[in-house]
């Protein structure tokens, strides 16, 4: 029986966080509302520290840490904002990380792992298998394994996205959570249970990797192989036992999006919110736009998760 973590988690997660994370703005946008016929707030975690929410989930392992483990050191493998979130959190807490990494991660984000501090182990995506590589290092080393999503320590850190949204705006009938593993969207469904119980959660993926919604609807863990997709941070194969239990139990549908939705969307941000947003941490709003018809009059929550695309393709995606 797995211990799920509980909005007890997540408040404690806020409080540890407190002075480290940046609070990110809720964004309101004119054009968003007259587009969607819907009041919209942002949660703009592309302005949390390190350009993603993944530093809250980071920091807060690592907060938990014991001094023994805080010797050894931590690993995690991550094809980018995971890795860069516990390179920094590491840092600022005075532990060595060491971080797999795809061998086609992109060059801007292992070089921001190492900026932090990281320690980069490269390997092949298609070929080896990164969590035995991980538990191996791990089980050698004495280093504790934190993985990009299912752990509770980090799901809660994540909630405290929300958390935040709902404290500062109240109420809202839906939110919509970029998934990839799912714990942004179970920490997410958390914080909403107990803040905002009515509150329709929604989590969105990329169409080419659905793997969340076929669970979803199946009631089982359905893996998939890696998606080709721009949204690099949901190219996830699988949920995870944790995440899945919690949106299995607390979200209320899972919807997809193309990749040609997350540009649109992209442009949108950028050209009307001034906001550059990277493919993924689009998932959100590209849903909400697409399901328009059933948002009329509401008050709905967009989480933006993330802000780390390399300029130069963010310029190739918006001019194709
Ligand atoms: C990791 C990530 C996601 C997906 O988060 P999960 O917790 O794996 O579901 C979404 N957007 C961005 C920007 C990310 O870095």
């Amino acid at each position: 029986m797995l211990t799920l973590p509980t909005y007890e988690d997540v408040m404690a997660a806020a409080a540890r966080l407190d002075g480290h994370a940046h609070r990110t703005p809720v964004l309101r946008s004119r054009s968003a509302d007259a587009l969607l016929g819907a009041q919209l707030f942002f949660k703009c975690e592309n302005l949390q520290r390190m350009g993603a929410f993944k530093f809250r989930g980071a920091f807060n392992a690592l907060s938990r840490f014991t001094d023994e483990q805080r010797r050894a050191g931590v690993v995690t493998f991550s094809s980018g904002n995971h890795a860069q979130a516990i390179a920094l959190a590491a840092r600022l807490q005075g532990i060595k990380a060491t971080i797999l990494m795809p061998h086609d991660a992109p060059a801007a984000k292992v070089a921001a792992t190492e900026g932090y501090g990281g320690i980069v182990v490269v390997y092949n995506r298609y070929s080896e298998d990164r969590e035995q590589i991980g538990r191996t290092l791990a089980d050698e080393q004495g280093m504790t394994l934190i993985p990009p999503y299912d752990h509770p320590d980090v799901i809660a850190g994540q909630g405290t996205a929300a958390k935040e949204l709902f404290d500062e705006v109240g109420d809202l009938d839906a939110l919509f959570v970029c998934l990839g593993g799912g714990g942004l969207l179970s920490g997410s469904a958390l914080s909403a249970r107990a803040l905002s119980p009515k509150c329709k959660v929604y989590g969105v993926e990329p169409e080419a990797g659905n793997d969340g919604q076929q669970s979803f609807r199946s009631g089982a863990i359905v893996h998939i192989d890696t998606p080709r997709t721009i949204a690099d941070g949901a190219q996830t194969q699988h949920l995870g036992q944790y995440t899945f239990a919690i949106i299995r139990r607390d979200v209320d549908d899972i919807h997809t999006v193309s990749d040609a939705q997350l540009v649109q969307a992209m442009r949108f941000l950028a050209e009307r919110m001034k906001l550059v947003v990277e493919p993924t941490g689009c998932l959100g709003f590209a849903a909400a736009r697409a399901l328009e018809d059933q948002l009329a009059g509401l008050r709905v929550g967009i989480i933006i998760s993330g802000g780390n695309v390399d300029v130069a393709r963010f310029g190739e995606l918006l001019k194709a």
